[in-house]
């Protein structure tokens, strides 16, 4: 590990702020027995739960409760952890907060009963993560994956790359010290053959944390296009409420709206973005300005058009100006007005619907359409939950492979490229971590976690 478990004994509410009928305040640090028995008035059997009085210094009452004692090592941190259970009010659980700092804890950082774990070896950065992905995940389907996450699953992952990635690497490396023979020798050991089979599996990771990293990030999908077109209607057909304000005068919606739903258990951040048109209007002028703010950062345009227009120079030029990379699907609505008919077709490349947002018609279709368009490959089943950062470990850790790849009659260069591809992939797990992305991390817990 990167840095030793700091010593000090914290304590935080464990339970969420408000009422509840029961609230835990929870405390780990090391040699907790002492400090148990001054709070609870008796000593502690290890994991046994205990009715037991919580009383203030001057032996005022201040709640009756459960007390539970896990000795460490076999504890969430590693360390001796004491749980006591009261009546979830916010005064209480304050008042019992309040008695723990007293006998000596400290109130804990956000996140640092799992940085403790981590620390402990209890758990590795990637389980570590999937702790706050559980308790923050949006759809059922995300707290699934995050769970196995938590399991291990995608840890196990990892652990068998990096495996395969040292069993080359002393092959490599071996060949270092024998010159004459090197290539030969790699040649015979089949190097360039397991090489290729640690880069298709590490592909197939790839492919399943990106699932994973959908349902935790969801996708950004931008509706835009002119006033009027119906973009405030089809965002609250596609919500199922009503979010945006609908009328029939152009520049209604003059700031981006943003609504979160959930599509097969994907989160999708549809924003509703102002009218584009030219305007000397200033509020409107910046609710158009965000709106190309919102385009930068989107995976998905959707351009609304107007079926009974069709599309008009003032589209053209709005598509002009997306970004190359942004893929995007042209919604002609209003079908229930020309009576054509709905459905999803191909057209120069892009997708292309036709539907009606006032009528319902047509929305299955684009569902479907954006799910698929985001590489969404239909279920949870086996998707372990991953976030950005694992994504961009494992796209580093493929392209140092594919360098390998190209130079491995360079065996020096080649032992390199293999030992930078299991570094990145080490950063997933935690083993080879910096500390201040560390405390990135853990810094986003809420406290008490
Ligand atoms: P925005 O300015 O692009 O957000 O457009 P709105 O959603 O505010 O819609 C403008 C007008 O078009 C409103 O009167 C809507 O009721 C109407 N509208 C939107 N979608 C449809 C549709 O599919 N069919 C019909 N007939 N009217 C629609």
């Amino acid at each position: 590990m990167t840095q030793s478990p700091n010593r000090d004994t914290i304590v935080a509410i464990a339970t969420a702020p408000g009422r509840g009928g029961v609230g835990v305040v929870r405390v780990s640090g090391t040699k907790l027995s002492d400090l148990a028995s001054v709070l609870v008035g008796k000593s502690l059997k290890p994991r046994h739960a205990h009715f037991a009085d919580f009383r203030a210094a001057d032996g005022e009452l201040i709640d009756q409760g459960i007390a539970l004692f896990f000795p460490g090592p076999h504890s969430f941190t590693g360390e001796d952890v004491l749980e006591l259970q009261g009546h979830g009010g916010p005064v209480v659980m304050q008042m019992l907060l309040r008695r723990c700092l007293e006998v000596g804890a400290r109130l804990a950082e956000p996140g640092e009963f799992t940085r403790r774990a981590f620390l402990n070896d209890k758990l590795d950065l990637a389980q570590a993560e999937s702790v706050a992905d559980l308790i923050d995940a949006g759809s059922e389907a995300a707290a699934r994956s995050a769970l196995r996450s938590l399991a291990g699953a995608f840890s196990t992952e990892i652990h068998t790359l990096v495996e395969q990635l040292i069993n080359l690497r002393m092959l490599v490396e071996a060949t270092l010290d024998f010159p004459e023979e090197d290539i030969d020798f790699l040649e015979a050991a089949d190097a360039r053959g397991k090489l290729a089979a640690i880069h298709a599996q590490l592909e197939r990771v790839a492919r399943t944390a990106k699932q994973g990293s959908l349902l935790r990030e969801g996708m950004h999908v931008v509706l835009i296009g002119q006033p009027n077109v119906g973009k405030s209607s089809l965002m609250n057909a596609l919500a199922g409420e009503e979010v945006a304000i609908v009328t029939d005068i152009a520049g209604t919606t003059r700031d981006t709206v943003r609504e979160l739903i959930q599509l097969d258990g994907v989160p999708m951040h549809i924003i509703d973005t102002a009218g584009l048109r030219e305007t000397t209007d200033t509020v409107e002028k910046i609710g158009i300005e965000r709106t190309w703010a919102a385009v930068e950062k989107a995976d998905l345009a959707l351009l609304l058009i107007d079926s009974r227009e069709g599309i008009t120079e003032h589209d053209l030029s709005i598509l002009a100006r997306l970004p190359d990379s942004l893929p995007r699907v042209h919604v002609f609505n209003k079908v229930d007005l020309t009576g054509e008919s709905v459905g999803h077709a191909e057209e120069d490349g892009h997708a292309v619907l036709r539907l009606s947002a006032k009528a319902g018609l047509g929305l299955d279709e684009l569902k479907h359409t954006l799910l698929k368009m985001v590489g969404w490959g239909g279920s949870d089943a086996g998707v372990f939950l991953a976030r950005e950062r694992h994504l961009d470990a494992i796209r580093k850790a493929t392209q140092h492979l594919i360098t390998a790849a190209l130079i491995w009659q360079q065996v020096e260069l080649f032992a390199e490229e293999l030992r930078l591809a299991q570094n990145d992939l080490a950063t997933i797990t935690g083993e080879f971590s910096a500390d201040d992305l560390l405390g990135e991390i853990f810094s986003r817990f809420c406290i008490g976690k």
